[in-house]
């Protein structure tokens, strides 16, 4: 087993030139950057420094905490608390002052509240739920973390003697316990009583260790993981893990075809009340699991470090469907009742172990589903919260495979699983939360997103908070499109060392608009991207001159259409598998042009090809009802970063409206200039942007206009000509 994870990373010449804090902060990005170490957004550090008191001026000691909600491999120093330790050793007896005390008593959560009153230096970082046991810690730094090797320990039925075994008296056992005051105060007991540990292994939970030392806490860290994971690897059960293998998986082109089939159907159902955007995985070590005997047995059971719950909720759907032996029919009828089963287990965990003020029950659909021969598909609000999720219950099967290898996995209790889940500081920060945008959860495709008005409504949807798949029949532009928005916007939680493959919130794509399974192909990429398609976006066209003679050649003819009229079409017809399998509401927005309903000379083709895609609009608006909305966007002349208009096409328009231009003029003012003429025949006299197209398809596309179906919108500055009636 590759263990060179845990090798250090620490370098001196580095950490030599940071000052205090800012070395806490390169050992929690050192900590964090492997998803084996400690998951995603999960565990926590400290370091307690002397700080001079901004009102005396004297040395006092001060307690550097990961903020509640950070994440180690990315945190910054805002990420940090700084707490006064004194007044944190205090509360102590603020707490035994009060008349009823104990785990999971309202006593312990009003003690989260008075962290604040502990602030040092106006601090505005709220500091970590395990803020108590960093500080009832009598040592300079604590790490705590959630490494699969030590929660395979954690959740091992006889755990606690295999801790005595590993690690003598070195580290201490303890059962689990919900994190807290009680945790924290329990923690200063455990390090009273040992002297001689340098950690404590939680049940169920993770690891905390200490040191007088940073770069020693560290390294602690990183040998004590190291300890766990070598004797697991002792003891791996190699290809008779789980019980052997009981299904093989599919080739990867019959596992993808059967992905495209089944994923937007999936994402439908579990959609019903808010949407999801999906991640799909298959590497080894995930299908040795899936594939095995004991998966219904150990996926049933759940998974056990709260982090890992908290995402994967408290199991995932596990499908006994054969891979070998059945087809996708049975697959979806399985699914349909294990959907049906799960939502009813789920009821029932609530009804079983809610409390008089619990909040109200959550979407009772699981966010990860199983599936023998083909892998996990996992879902959350955003794609990279789908990746994370995807990477928790990656690490909650080494943590299976781990306890399964030395003795047998047991999963935390229900209840206490519960409350966690519904425990009102949890419910607190997830009503802390930032209002969603508008078009979070929802996945948009744009094709022509190459340029003009497309890669101006991709931006316009990020913006906004879709998650987009950007085509264009230029390959290149495509991804040049998507990596200049991934460059701006991050990939986002989860991705280092995760080994979740998979995108960030937008995908560029080639399309060919024209040809069917080129568009098949792509939105298949989509589907196996997101889970599925809610929006589209067409504002690819062309625009063929007749020739300097006035020629135009029946190529030119076909090949307007082609891309214009039938293109549209095709986009169309074929995405409307993939909204019918998702029974979702959708919608469809067409660039058509004000030519539609202007006769002009020298464009004809392009113009009788939009007068035919605007009927186009009102017949796929009935097609496609109710659940689909198809409307159309028609532009004039958008001359600014158009690739309809070349240099050859702007100078060849100034000369017939007779404007005078000098030919060393570069191409933008050239545009400049006939975008200003264009401007002056408008009411508004304004010269038309790409963003005002982007901005009449992105309410087509939100649910601002969601009683709007087949209807065209001009956006043209006003020009009477093209005035519908
Ligand atoms: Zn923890």
């Amino acid at each position: 087993m590759d263990l060179s994870y845990l090798n250090s990373r620490w370098d001196d010449a580095y950490a030599d030139s940071l000052d205090p804090v800012e070395r806490l902060i390169y050992r929690s990005n050192l900590l964090g950057a492997d998803w084996r170490i400690t998951n995603t957004g999960g565990g926590n550090t400290s370091a307690k420094l002397v700080e001079k008191d901004p009102i005396t001026g004297e040395d006092v000691l001060v307690m550097w905490v990961k903020g509640s909600g950070g994440d180690l491999r990315t945190a910054k120093k805002k990420n940090f608390a700084s707490l006064y330790q004194q007044r944190l050793l205090d509360l102590q007896s603020v707490y035994a002052a009060m008349p009823e005390r104990g785990v999971k008593t309202p006593a312990e959560d009003v003690m989260v509240g008075m962290y604040a009153h502990c602030t040092f230096n106006l601090n505005p970082c709220a500091p970590s739920i395990d803020t108590p046991l960093h500080s009832f810690i009598p040592y300079a730094h604590v790490d705590h973390t959630h490494p699969a090797p030590i929660i395979a320990l954690a959740t091992a039925a006889d755990g606690p003697a295999l801790t005595k075994e590993i690690f003598g008296d070195k580290v201490i056992w303890v059962d689990w316990q919900r994190p807290g005051f009680e945790l924290g105060l329990l923690m200063q007991n455990v390090v009273k009583e040992n002297p001689q540990a340098v950690g404590i292994l939680m049940g169920g939970h993770g690891l905390i260790n200490w040191a007088n030392d940073d770069k020693a806490c560290y390294l602690l860290s990183l040998d004590l993981i190291r300890q766990a994971a070598e004797y697991l690897s002792k003891k791996d059960q190699g290809s008779n893990v789980f019980g052997g293998a009981k299904y093989q998986s599919l080739d990867s082109a019959k596992r993808d075809e059967i992905l495209v089939d089944i994923l937007p159907y999936i994402r439908g159902k579990v959609s019903q009340e808010k949407r999801f955007i999906g991640t799909v995985d298959h590497n080894d070590a995930l299908m040795t699991f899936v594939n095995s005997a004991d998966a219904p047995r150990l996926a049933e059971l759940g998974t056990s470090c709260p982090d890992h719950f908290l995402r994967t909720k408290i199991k995932p759907l596990y499908v006994d469907w054969n891979p070998q032996t059945e087809d996708v029919a049975n697959l979806k009828a399985k699914l349909d009742a294990g959907l049906e089963a799960y939502k009813k287990d789920y009821a029932a965990y609530y009804e079983a172990h809610k409390h008089p003020n619990s909040p109200a029950m959550r979407v009772s659909y699981p966010s990860v589903v199983l599936i023998p021969g083909i892998g996990l598909i996992a879902w959350g609000k955003t794609k990279s919260e789908s990746r994370v999720t995807a990477e928790f219950y990656n690490a909650a099967i080494w943590v299976m495979r781990g306890a399964e290898s030395v003795s047998g996995y047991t999963a935390i209790s229900r209840q206490e699983a519960f409350d966690i889940e519904y425990w009102l500081l949890e419910e607190a920060k997830l009503k802390r939360m930032p209002a969603e945008q508008e078009m979070a959860r929802k996945i948009v495709v744009v094709v022509g997103a190459g340029s003009g008005i497309g890669k101006d409504t991709v931006e316009r949807l990020i913006k906004d908070g879709a998650t987009v798949a950007a085509l264009d029949l230029d390959t290149t532009a495509a991804k040049a499109t998507a990596d200049e928005v991934m460059k701006r916007i991050g990939m986002g939680i989860g991705v280092a060392g995760s080994g979740i493959s998979g995108s960030g919130d937008i995908i560029g794509l080639g399309c060919d608009m024209t040809n069917r399974a080129s568009i098949r192909e792509a939105l298949s990429q989509v589907v196996l991207a997101y889970g599925g398609i809610d929006g589209i976006a067409v504002t690819a066209g062309i625009f063929i001159s007749p020739d300097v003679k006035g020629n135009f050649d029946d190529a030119g003819w076909a090949k307007s259409f082609a891309v214009n009229t039938t293109g549209p079409y095709l986009v169309a017809h074929e995405a409307s598998r993939i909204w019918k399998a998702q029974n979702l509401s959708g919608s469809l927005v067409i660039t058509t042009s004000v030519n539609a309903v202007v006769a002009k000379k020298g464009s004809f083709a392009y113009d009788v090809s939009k007068a035919a895609t605007n009927h186009l609009i009102r017949e796929l608006a009935i097609e496609l009802a109710p659940h689909v909305r198809v409307n159309g966007v028609a532009p004039a002349t958008v001359v600014e970063g158009s690739s309809m208009f070349p240099r050859d096409r702007v100078m060849a328009s100034l000369a017939k409206y007779k404007i005078a231009f000098d030919e060393s003029e570069d191409t933008e003012s050239l545009r400049s200039r006939l975008a200003q003429f264009y401007a002056s025949r408008t009411l508004t006299g304004a010269p038309i942007r790409p963003a005002d197209q982007s901005e009449a398809i992105y309410l087509f596309l939100s649910e601002r206009l969601s009683r709007t179906t087949g209807q065209i919108v001009q956006v043209d500055g006003g020009l009477v000509e093209a005035f519908l009636r």
